[in-house]
């Protein structure tokens, strides 16, 4: 007997015969002998549903309106999925994240969870009952309001749980069988990842790889969560991301103690379309003006990613500079940055939205010579052009244009040997 979390995802419980399927999924593991807490997301593409509506009423919603609508969606799920339980003959009992002790600062639509207090999930485990818990969502507990934890934030709920409640296992029920070598929607032959590791799932889900949201990947690591990514659709084993599967001797794990894979040089491809890109032209090429500029940036609140700098003509002494950010830091940040015009001293500003990014991912890359050659060449023959490049210790990511992103992944999969011969299933989902 184990005590697991289940976090069932948007495309899991699109409708109500999707909700009783996973009441029964639910009742399944209650009946071989676990203790169950669930986390659930919001139904089908409910959260950008309500984006959508937000935006119709005004283009800035204030961010804690936004966030109290939010929420309203992972409560409709959970109390759903709390009757489709009950009706199958078990106790189950709903709980928002406040409610269930769901901690987080004060930073409205991208919340980090600081402390977990499950008092009343642990109570209703106790009494045999499952617990149903909304995801994305907690309390900062100064205001006294609640809070979203950013896009995907289900995953992080779930995990967080996982820790405050010491459970076995996390396991994190969606539309695919598990992590694959590349998003299936885009490559049909990407392979199943048995199990990976949480620096390695780290680099995928930082990359874009959305079957896993980052901080749930970075929670788990902190506090030492096996998690398990698996499909709601069939029975089939997942993909274990731990720190070291074969540790765990428990009947779970036996699969993946069995299975004995060798960890592999690449393990996969990741993309990312949500990305934006901004230059700024002609800026002076003396110490402090890259410190002033990404002082501005970062007071602007947006997370940058890649940052390249031209080298700078000797006749102007100008140079250009340019990086990444997640899009809808945009607007925000120019408005940032052409405040401080006169001070900066640019000639111009652009913006481009129209990139995507590509990464190769793999702890094997640290070791084997010619992974960069390999991967460059691929581009190359795909007639893709590189407009930025940043590496990591076991990651090489490419800024492209847009369209050509789908082509370069497929590319850059086959040229690494990547493919299967099975096609990878997506059960359900729109991919919004
Ligand atoms: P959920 O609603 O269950 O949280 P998400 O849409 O957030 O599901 O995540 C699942 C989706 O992640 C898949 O349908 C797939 O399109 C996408 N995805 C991106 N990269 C990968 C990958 N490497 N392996 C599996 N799925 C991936
Ligand atoms: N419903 C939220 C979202 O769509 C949280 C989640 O599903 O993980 O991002
Ligand atoms: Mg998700």
């Amino acid at each position: 007997m184990a005590l697991i979390v289940q976090k069932y995802g948007g495309s899991s419980v699109s409708d109500a015969a999707s909700i009783k399927r996973v009441a029964a999924r639910i009742a399944e593991t209650r009946n071989a002998g676990h203790d169950v807490a669930v986390v659930v997301s919001a139904m089908g593409d409910t959260t950008d549903e309500l984006l959508d509506l937000a935006s119709e009423i005004t283009a800035a919603p204030p961010q804690r309106e936004l966030d109290i609508l939010l929420t309203a969606g992972e409560r409709i799920s959970m109390s759903l999925l709390a009757m489709a339980v009950s009706s199958l003959g078990f106790k189950a009992k709903s709980f928002t994240g406040q409610q269930a002790g769901v901690i987080t600062d004060a930073v409205y639509g991208r919340a980090h969870i600081v402390d977990v207090v499950p008092h009343r999930i642990r109570e209703t485990l106790e009494k045999g009952q499952v617990a149903i818990i909304a995801g994305f969502q907690g309390v900062d507990p100064v205001a006294n309001d609640v809070t979203t934890l950013g896009r995907g934030g289900s995953d992080t709920t779930a995990v967080a749980i996982a820790a405050g409640l010491q459970a076995d296992v996390c396991e994190i029920y969606t539309d695919v069988d598990g992590v694959f070598t590349a998003d299936p929607r885009i490559v049909p032959s990407a392979r199943k990842i048995e199990h990976t590791t949480y620096e390695e799932m780290l680099e995928l889900a930082a990359s874009g790889a959305k079957v896993l949201a980052l901080r749930a990947v970075e929670y788990a690591r902190r506090y030492n969560v096996p998690v398990h990514v698996r499909s709601s659709f069939t029975h089939v084993h997942g993909t274990l991301v731990t720190s070291a599967p074969a540790r765990h001797t428990d009947d779970y794990f036996q699969h993946y103690r069995e299975a004995n894979v060798e960890a592999p040089i690449i393990s996969g491809v990741a993309h990312d379309r949500s990305e934006a890109k901004i230059t700024v032209v002609g800026i002076p090429d003396v110490p402090g003006m890259a410190a002033r500029l990404f002082e501005v940036v970062a007071n602007a609140g947006a997370n940058i990613d890649m940052i390249v700098q031209n080298v700078s003509a000797q006749a102007t002494g100008l140079t250009d500079i340019s990086f990444t950010l997640p899009e809808g830091d945009g607007p925000s940040t120019l408005d940032a940055i052409r405040a401080v015009k006169d001070e900066l001293g640019y000639a111009a500003l652009r913006f481009d939205d129209e990139i995507g990014k590509l990464s190769l991912i793999g702890a094997g890359m640290k070791s084997h010579p010619g992974v960069s050659a390999k991967f460059f060449g691929a581009l190359r023959d795909a007639g893709v052009n590189i407009e930025m490049i940043s590496t990591s210790e076991i990651r090489i990511s490419v800024v492209t244009r847009a369209d050509l992103l789908d082509d370069a992944v497929r590319a850059v999969h086959t040229a690494f040997d990547l493919d299967g011969d099975a096609v990878a299933v997506v059960h359900a989902g729109t991919g919004r």
